[in-house]
């Protein structure tokens, strides 16, 4: 079937040469390119490989040549159609290049090299993230698109970072994780938006089916800053009735909530609050893990139950006993009684629930899993920050279901 319909189609690519009126073009410097000949090229389709002729055009005056056809079709440049870059686009965004081969083979008949679903993937994904970055300078121009009115009970915005391994001269001059380390890691920041309506029968939150959608690059703050908010205003965000921002104790996430989403309930995932409270458990009880469960015991209940305030008092009471014998065991206590004293507005937990919210931030850490490290953490990986970002596009838009408006764009254009 593919060979049939390649030999047909390599039939339909074959162009007449200009007739007497259109024998010049005009070319990019400014004179005319005239009609040399019918010139041919192997096209790579989705039927397999074809034939295309047809006429060639060269300027006397600069010695360039053109295609006119090459960029009707979608071609100019290229060795295969727009059709085979979107599935190399689809295999490269889904695993490592090289291994995307096979699928191309065994789900379409193609054969093609690791190089090509490499340049097709980071192709795409570029034009993906310039689009992305051309509607993120609208919203610091405070061109906003108007987004029709609709009822959204709850609307949540979530924030993480993830490590994402990159090559050297990415991560040159910047501090390694572990002291003194090079670097190997960059951070990517992911961000999340969903919506809320109903509770189960316990009375717990239920995410809307199919209302996820995210974004991340390795940028700084300030940028994702936009990328979150550019997101969050397309889904409807000034609509919302409610609106929250759930991430962990990081200081740019709660500034950048502050920044761009004023008004939000901020919420601390309890599940990382609880780590904090282990991390003293730890100091106070090294190596004894009975004395550390019987210790965390009524200092969870505190962070529960919301009570910050006597929380944070107990810390400074049993940071102060210690400060003669264990003068770090003091300093890091202390440490963390700042955490729970800065973030006690965004640990109200039973408020939180008695609103019938989420107060976990499992959504974006199941995120940085399944969107960033599926595929950009495999062992032996390094990226360059520019195709981390490429792929980090590319994987957003497919799981956002937009990735079939981009190529309708795309045609339009
Ligand atoms: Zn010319």
């Amino acid at each position: 079937m593919h060979k049939a319909g390649a030999a047909a189609l390599t039939q339909l690519l074959q162009y007449d040469p200009p007739d007497e009126a259109h024998r010049t073009i005009p070319c990019s410097c400014g004179h005319p390119a005239c009609y040399k000949e019918l010139r041919s090229k192997t096209v790579l389709t989705v039927l397999g490989p074809v034939e295309l002729s047809r006429p060639y055009y060269l300027c006397e005056h600069c010695s360039k040549g053109q295609c006119p056809v090459d960029a009707e079709l979608g071609v100019a440049g290229l060795e295969s159609s727009p059709g085979v870059r979107r599935m190399e686009s689809v295999v490269g965004s889904e695993m490592p290049f090289a291994s995307g081969c096979e699928p191309m083979k065994e789900l379409a008949g193609l054969d093609v090299p690791a190089k090509a679903i490499e340049r097709a993937s980071e192709a795409i994904g570029l034009q993906i993230a310039l689009r992305d970055t051309r509607e993120i300078a609208r919203t610091k121009q405070l061109v906003l698109p108007v987004v029709p009115k609709q009822n959204i009970p709850k609307m949540y915005v979530l924030m993480d970072g993830v490590q994402v391994p990159v090559v050297r001269k990415d991560a040159e001059g910047r501090a390694g994780r572990t002291e003194g380390q090079p670097a190997r890691t960059r951070e990517c920041k992911l961000g999340c938006v969903f919506t809320q309506t109903t509770l189960d029968k316990e009375g717990r939150p239920i995410r809307d089916s199919d209302s996820t959608t995210y974004v991340g690059a390795i940028e700084t703050a300030e940028e994702f800053g936009f990328r979150l908010y550019t997101e969050a205003w397309g889904r409807g965000w000034q609509w919302a009735t409610i609106k929250v921002v759930i991430g962990d104790g990081a200081i740019w996430i709660w500034n950048q909530a502050d920044r761009h989403f004023p008004g939000a309930i901020q919420i601390v995932d309890l599940y990382h609050a609880r780590e904090h409270l282990w991390e003293v458990a730890a100091w106070l009880h090294p190596n004894d893990s009975a004395a550390k469960k019987l210790w965390m015991a009524p200092m969870k209940d505190l962070l529960d139950e919301g009570k910050i305030e006597p929380l944070v008092a107990k810390l400074r009471e049993i940071a102060a006993d210690h400060a003669l014998a264990q003068p770090k065991v003091t300093e890091e206590i202390l440490k963390e009684a700042d955490y729970f004293e800065t973030n006690a507005t965004r640990m109200r937990y039973p408020q939180f629930r008695a609103q019938g919210l989420f107060v976990g931030s499992g959504v974006i850490e199941a995120g940085c899993k399944s969107v960033i490290g599926s595929r950009l953490k495999q062992s032996g990986m390094f990226w360059t920050v520019r195709g981390a970002n490429e792929i980090i596009a590319l994987r957003c838009c497919r799981l956002n279901g937009r990735f079939e408006d981009f190529w309708e764009e795309n045609r339009a254009a």
